[in-house]
């Protein structure tokens, strides 16, 4: 059972039901799934909800409708971990770390696509297409084939080869476009024009795509013990998730579920592509889009469908955007690898390099509760680190050899 009631246009308030439409046919408005929350109080509960799936599907009474049976390979319920190793390395008290590499197709893409398809199908769709920058593809072809639908998806052609592999696996059909996300995404609104009998997950479909980022915000409350941090760092491409999470975290705190007020919210971006870091930084309210060029491929939209909407999230509770060099997102790659045994994408290199920044330029509170949200996992951007991820030595099949690495290396004492 879901408390949603329809859409509503983010811009003017007009109310919609809950079908196949995703702008405001007054205002050209995002629109956005409503919930009696004043119905759902005392339903949902945090025994309702701890008696539900491990997965976002026990959130269900506060995502959009599924229909008969959500479309599910089991997205979400992910680790919530404390990190005292990186906590100690950065200066702060206390870290956790969401890992969300831990999802069926490796990134939290597998949220959004979950809860996107279960409407799709409810509405009466039959083929699964977005817009991607890569992890998307990947999930929308997964949970496509895992209900026997075809796929459309659209990448750049110049993705990391994983990527590309891991979005053709699935046995949709996988368009690649010479040329970045934006040209991506632009055709894309132009095929859904043409094939409004396909569901774009990103697209037509984006506002039930959206609430799928909400779980993040659930999963993190719930795990600290009904309790909300006082900050949280999200990785930004089209600002979906960070204005879902501030959502989330919103919607647990009107329901009476947690203690604690919304924490503040913190956005992470590459230097390479960072039109909201860029914008908050000029204290702007437009977002100047830009075209990318960095090895985030995951973060790589230069022009952000929910810009003003993330501004106005950082600025409301204090937050700030980080904007982190390629050299620093590889180098945090690593350094959450050593600490904590975490392998992330290069989207996670930019969460924790943005982290660092923030921390070393006050923005983040050392004394206060920080969540990061790593949101992809390692082996989807292989590429990134196959160079300086290497061997410690190339030896000889003899013991002598390997005993004098290991001196080398300063395993064992040299004689
Ligand atoms: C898509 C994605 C994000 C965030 O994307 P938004 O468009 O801002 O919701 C973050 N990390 C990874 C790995 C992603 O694939
Ligand atoms: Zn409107």
């Amino acid at each position: 059972m879901s408390f949603s009631t329809g859409l509503k246009c983010r811009e003017c308030g007009t109310t919609y039901p809950a079908d196949a439409r995703y702008s405001c046919d007054f205002c050209f408005g995002p629109l956005e799934v409503e919930y009696d929350l004043e119905a759902a109080r005392g339903v949902v509960t945090r025994e309702s909800i701890e008696a539900g799936p491990n997965s976002i599907w026990r959130y269900g009474a506060l995502l959009p409708d599924p229909g008969v049976e959500p479309v599910d390979l089991g997205a979400g319920w992910t680790p919530l971990r404390r990190a005292t190793r990186l906590a100690e390395v950065l200066g702060v008290r206390e870290l956790w770390l969401k890992d969300d590499t831990r999802n069926p197709t490796g990134s939290f893409k597998d949220r959004v696509v979950s809860v996107a398809l279960s409407s799709a199908r409810r509405l009466g769709f039959t083929t699964a297409a977005c817009a991607s920058t890569g992890n998307l593809a990947t999930s929308v072809a997964a949970h496509a084939a895992a209900i026997g639908w075809p796929s459309v998806t659209i990448i750049p052609s110049d993705l990391e080869k994983s990527k590309i592999a891991m979005a053709a696996i699935f046995g949709g059909t996988v368009l690649g476009v010479e040329g970045n996300y934006d040209d991506v995404n632009r055709l894309c609104i132009e095929l859904v024009a043409e094939h409004d009998d396909w569901a774009f997950a990103n697209i037509n479909l984006r506002p039930y795509y959206a609430e799928g980022s909400k779980t993040l915000a659930f999963e993190i409350a719930e795990q600290l013990g009904w309790r909300t941090p006082d900050q949280v760092v999200v990785p930004v491409a089209s600002g979906s998730q960070l204005t879902k999470v501030a959502k989330g975290f919103r919607e647990f705190i009107e329901l009476g579920l947690v203690d604690g007020g919304a924490p503040t919210l913190f956005g992470a971006q590459a230097t390479g592509c960072s039109p909201i870091a860029t914008a908050f930084a000029d204290g702007v309210d437009v977002v100047t889009p830009q075209r990318p060029n960095t090895i985030a491929r995951s973060l790589a939209i230069g022009n952000p469908a929910d810009g003003p909407y993330v501004l106005d999230e950082l600025r409301s509770r204090g937050g700030d955007c980080g904007s982190v060099p390629d050299e620093e997102i590889l180098e945090c790659i690593g350094l959450l690898a050593r600490t904590e045994g975490i392998f992330a994408e290069t989207a996670g290199g930019v969460t924790i390099a943005s982290l660092r920044q923030l921390v070393e330029r006050g923005s983040i509170d050392r004394d206060k509760s920080i969540v990061a949200i790593i949101s992809g996992h390692g082996l989807k951007t292989l590429d990134a680190v196959v160079d300086s991820a290497t061997v410690s030595s190339t030896i000889s099949p003899s013991l002598a050899d390997a005993e004098a690495a290991l001196r080398f290396h300063q395993l064992v004492a040299a004689s």
